[in-house]
């Protein structure tokens, strides 16, 4: 499981009391720090937002659109952001779930500057996730609800692992390959041998489910 503390990736300003959950899967997360190792300056980007039964948010996805930067601002063009919705509701897709503001600062501290703020106060709209990160992963969210009431809500970045496609099928191949269900007893296949407890945890039934699941599997190097 990758959380927060076991990462190298830092909250500047961590909430200690009643907060909102934003998960920030382990892909998108590296889209966002991916754009901004690449870019010299500070650039923006956005990100859709879902939110969960639990009440909870989640990131599903950060992108960035044409812009413009300089040493210490970015502008996004309101049209190109009125052009990419536009697109979002010609493909069937909710122009509401574009929920997240991101923005690098680079290799300066990751907050929310008087610039920021003063942007964030601006969104039109009923509820904002920002973030602003920089390139050593330092990173400082913050929930803004617009209505029925102006309010900041203090939120929490949770980082998901999340296995990716192309992994996933490899681990399947490989597990139908190579694993096959084994008789209760002393089991020895020459480097590696199970105990019988661990045999009985095995349960695989692999070839035709291609279930992910299968932490539980531990071989020992025999003596
Ligand atoms: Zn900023």
């Amino acid at each position: 499981m990758f959380n927060n503390t076991s990462s190298k990736y830092r909250a500047v300003n961590e909430p200690e009391n009643e907060f909102v959950t934003v998960h920030m899967p382990h892909n998108v997360w590296q889209m966002v720090m991916g754009f901004t190792k690449s870019c010299q300056y500070e650039i923006a980007g956005f990100g859709y937002v879902d939110q969960l039964a639990d009440g909870s948010l989640t990131i599903t996805e950060a992108f960035i659109l044409k812009q413009s930067v300089t040493n210490a601002s970015v502008d996004t063009d309101a049209e190109v952001i009125a052009l990419h919705m536009t697109e979002m509701v010609r493909k069937g897709e909710d122009p509401g779930r574009m929920r997240l503001q991101w923005h690098s600062h680079v290799d300066m501290r990751a907050y929310f500057s008087a610039i920021d703020t003063g942007q964030i106060a601006r969104y039109d709209c009923p509820w904002m996730v920002s973030l602003v990160v920089n390139k050593r992963g330092e990173y400082d969210i913050r929930l803004d609800m617009y209505k029925p009431f102006r309010v900041q809500i203090p939120a929490r970045l949770v980082f998901d692992e999340v296995i990716d496609d192309s992994i996933q099928v490899l681990c399947d191949a490989e597990i139908a390959d190579k694993v096959s269900v084994a008789r209760p007893a002393s089991f020895s296949s020459g480097l590696y041998s199970y105990e019988e407890s661990e045999l009985y945890s095995l349960d695989l039934n692999i070839p035709t489910s291609h279930r992910s699941r299968g932490g539980g599997k531990r071989a020992k190097l025999k003596r």
